[in-house]
């Protein structure tokens, strides 16, 4: 059985040449171009436990040592999974094939918005690419016929496991080429017709936007029709206030932040997460100056007690959510809305941090604190 309970969220580089409209990360922070080094990945396996790692970036597949990584990965045996947005070379798809057949690499999320878009020199859409390298890993990660993450019959939960795709339904609800969120994730289906099981769907979680955004909650209603029809899964990321849904039933993708535990996504087993300066953070869109800048300024310098370092990490994580959260305190909206603190804590970290950095830049009063 695979160890996922020792995980670490790795980004392990910052830098990626996609250009995705949608993207969190900031150019800014790309052009940084840090990059974890082999040592400091082996002292996270050797020094802190880690026996599992989610792999992002960045683009991980653009970090200049990614094949030796998978390879120290492989003889240290620890394993990973990773995010990535599957527009690498053929060499590089051969070698991430290698170490799925090892059983190193666990499963892939794929980024898979705005693959209708041409993109670098080449005058083609992202999709020839991507569809190359997704269907050869498609493959390789279905003929696994043991360990825990074997196809045992369920493609939904297969797909979970292996394959989810990703997409983040964006902001200002661009849309991709001619198509509405909804249309693309038809069309893209179309594309990859028996192999398109399960899809996460994030929103963009930068700023106080969502609030009553029925306008999101309406896409939301309307991918959960398609999937029911067209017999695909999905499942949201982080945080989906009821209040993006007009009044009625709960749907079941809403999700909240329980019991001032810290964001839904930090109950229970949310990866520790990493950035390639070794500071420990609780999410990308949660640091800031308003925010947490970090959780641990540095993984290896903290005091840790005798014993497992999870569950101290973990409790570290807590603490400091539940203290900067309180220090911020919730929204004017949520504290008026019937569902908080009856079934949501407010909107969440991310989101305030980033809206106090929006007002900041664009030098509005900080209205929420
Ligand atoms: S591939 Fe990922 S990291 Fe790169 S621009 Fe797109 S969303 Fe951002
Ligand atoms: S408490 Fe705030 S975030 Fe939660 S549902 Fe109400 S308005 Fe939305
Ligand atoms: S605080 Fe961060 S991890 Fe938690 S729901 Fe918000 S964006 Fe996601």
């Amino acid at each position: 059985m695979v160890d996922t309970h020792h995980q670490l969220t790795l980004y392990i580089n910052d830098a990626c040449s996609k250009g995705c409209s949608f993207c969190f990360i900031p150019d800014e922070v790309k052009a940084i171009d840090r990059e974890m080094s082999i040592p400091m990945l082996e002292r996270l396996i050797d020094e802190v436990g880690a026996t599992h790692f989610q792999i992002q970036g960045g683009e991980p597949t653009e970090h200049s040592q990614f094949k030796e990584i998978m390879h120290m990965f492989a003889r240290k045996n620890v394993t990973f999974h990773m995010l990535s947005a599957l527009l690498f070379s053929e060499s590089m798809c051969d070698t991430i094939i290698h170490y799925i057949n090892t059983g190193t690499c666990l499963s892939i999320h794929p980024n898979c918005a705005e693959l209708d878009e041409v993109w670098g020199k080449e005058d083609k859409t992202r999709l020839e690419r991507w569809k190359r390298n997704y269907l050869r890993i498609y493959e390789a990660m279905f003929k696994r016929t043991n360990g825990y993450y074997a196809f045992r019959g369920d493609a939904k939960q297969w797909a979970h496991n292996n394959l989810s795709l990703c997409y983040t339904i964006p902001q200002n609800l661009r849309k991709n080429k001619s198509k509405n969120c909804v249309e693309y994730l038809d069309w893209l289906r179309k594309q990859i017709p028996d192999q398109f099981h399960m899809i996460r769907v994030g929103l963009d979680l930068n700023g106080t936007y969502l609030l009553h955004n029925y306008e999101v909650g309406d896409i939301l209603d309307d991918i959960h029709e398609l999937a029911q029809k067209a017999g695909f899964g999905f499942f949201m990321d982080c945080q989906v206030p009821h209040c993006i849904n007009r009044p009625g039933e709960a749907r079941p993708w809403h999700d909240d932040q329980t019991g001032m535990q810290g964001c839904i996504t930090c109950t229970g087993s949310k990866g520790i997460e990493v950035m390639p300066d070794g500071s420990v953070v609780h999410c990308f869109q949660s640091q800031g100056e308003i925010g947490m800048p970090n959780v641990i300024p540095n993984i290896f310098d903290f005091d840790y007690a005798k014993g497992d370092k999870w569950p101290q990490l973990r409790a570290e994580h807590t603490r400091k959510y539940v203290e900067t959260y309180n220090k911020i305190g919730a929204p004017e909206t949520c504290q008026q809305c019937p569902h908080f603190q009856v079934d949501c804590n407010g909107l969440c970290m991310g989101c305030l941090a980033q809206q106090h950095e929006t007002d900041k830049a664009n030098k509005i009063e900080v209205t929420i604190a």
